[in-house]
């Protein structure tokens, strides 16, 4: 390595040159590329990101340049190219690859102060969840007194502007067990990090959902951030900490199923199996976790619930989250179980698989191009002439309540859970 270049990939976990070499170029994966429709540049799309890869494992690009940095990280790995591709190009395994090694390159004195700052707070909060929540709480405070007001004096009115409400009470795992009647199985639920702290209600209806359908749930102490945001930041050893934490608490706890009700948590914990492949003390214990792993939609979807009985009178449309559709490839549960809800009319947006511009922390890291990619969402959801948007990740629910909210049109911002859930109340 010299100061002034890094040419090709090093180390543990590269891009695959299996993978990148799958990819003929058809470019059929154009049109379903978000940035590439936002740009219409080849170097925005997958087959040009692809090339850059290639590019650096072959040692004719430098790793740091600014032109691969750049696109490996305007990338939001919706992975939406990888859905259609013909040749099965597997493209999330090359941009998170690639962010590692970039990581790997840039040596953490060389990194501005934000980015460790940035990288001190992923690793603190995410690792401890006692932490993140009493920083949470002191959130819900300056919530309640408005004092976020005032964040655009420190240069932070972006990030108070799209920072969750933060819920009245948490839904911190204790150990709770749920029994249902005739209980057909045990079902672990996953309480992440941000959905503990800002969307408590999700987990309460979920629970609630899988008790009517016949499931008991327990929800273990021991669990934690599933580490979805760190992979997409390259943090990979930090990813597989936290990822080790949670196939161990689903051991100790002896349930059937591991179930999540966000799309990003579900996508990075069926694909545990895949972070540790390389791993024998832990290829196989990720491998029998991440096969037990379902969204929340997959599990209602299967069981046997009575119809509910109480009417929704609106018009709502379903905002697909990348990592439901493109990655877990899970797209007519949610909508099936929406059908259920008594007079609830459902329309199709248009472009309900692009990306709202979310991704992790990507409208943080990219603001400019997570703005464009909002704006698109909003449109479209103004276009279905929708007052309820139905959708299946947090990180949705915030980009696009608070898009709607700038572009002053009304509508509700909902997990498929909560709405289902309603429908179930007797007492509502
Ligand atoms: S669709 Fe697949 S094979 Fe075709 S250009 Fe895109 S990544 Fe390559
Ligand atoms: S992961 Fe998404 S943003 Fe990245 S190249 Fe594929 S389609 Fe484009």
């Amino acid at each position: 390595m010299t100061e002034l270049g890094v040419m090709g990939f090093t180390g543990a976990d590269q891009p695959d040159a299996s993978v990148y070499n799958t990819c003929i170029r058809c470019g059929l994966c154009l049109p379903s590329c978000p940035t590439y429709l936002e740009t219409m540049t080849e170097t925005s799309g997958p087959r040009g990101r692809i090339s850059l890869i290639k590019a650096v494992a072959e040692s004719q690009l430098d790793l740091r340049s600014p032109g691969f940095v750049e696109q490996m990280w305007q990338c939001l790995d919706c992975r939406a190219c990888e859905a259609v591709c013909p040749s099965g190009v597997h493209y999330g395994q090359l941009v998170e690859t690639a962010r590692v090694q970039i990581r790997r390159a840039v040596a953490p004195t060389q990194a501005p102060w934000s980015e460790r700052l940035q990288k001190f707070m992923l690793q603190t909060l995410f690792a401890r969840l006692d932490l993140l929540r009493a920083a949470a709480a002191l959130l819900r405070f300056a919530q309640q007194t408005r004092l976020t007001a005032l964040a655009g004096l420190f240069g932070a009115a972006r990030a108070a502007q799209l920072a969750p409400d933060i819920s009245r009470q948490f839904f911190e795992p204790r150990d709770q067990r749920y029994i249902a009647k005739d209980p057909q199985g045990t079902a672990f639920l996953h309480t992440g990090c941000i959905m503990q702290v800002a969307f408590a209600n999700v987990h309460r209806a979920t629970v609630r959902m899988l008790v009517r359908g016949g499931l008991s749930v327990v929800v273990p102490s021991g669990q934690g951030c599933c580490g979805a945001i760190a992979l997409h930041a390259g943090e990979i050893d930090f990813t597989r900490a936290l990822a080790k934490r949670n196939i161990e608490a689903f051991e100790r706890s002896g349930a059937d199923v591991y179930v999540v009700n966000a799309a990003g948590c579900g996508s990075a914990l069926k694909e545990y199996a895949e972070l540790f492949a390389l791993d024998e003390a832990w290829a196989r214990r990720a491998a029998h976790f991440s096969e037990r792993v379902r969204d929340v939609t997959e599990v209602l979807d299967a069981l046997d619930l009575p119809a509910p009985e109480r009417e929704l009178n609106a018009i709502a449309t379903y905002q697909e989250p990348c990592h439901l559709v493109h990655a877990q490839r899970v797209t007519g549960s949610p909508r099936r179980l929406l059908a259920k809800i008594p007079q609830l009319q459902l329309v199709e947006m248009d472009e309900s698989t692009v990306c709202c511009g979310s991704a992790g922390i990507y409208n943080l890291t990219q603001p400019e191009m997570a703005s464009r990619l909002q704006r698109r969402k909003v449109d479209a959801v103004i276009r279905s002439g929708a007052g309820v948007v139905a959708t299946a990740n947090p990180g949705c629910a915030l980009q696009v309540s608070a898009g709607l909210r700038a572009a002053g049109y009304r509508a509700e911002v909902r997990h498929v859970v909560e709405l289902l859930d309603d429908a179930y109340a007797r007492d509502a």
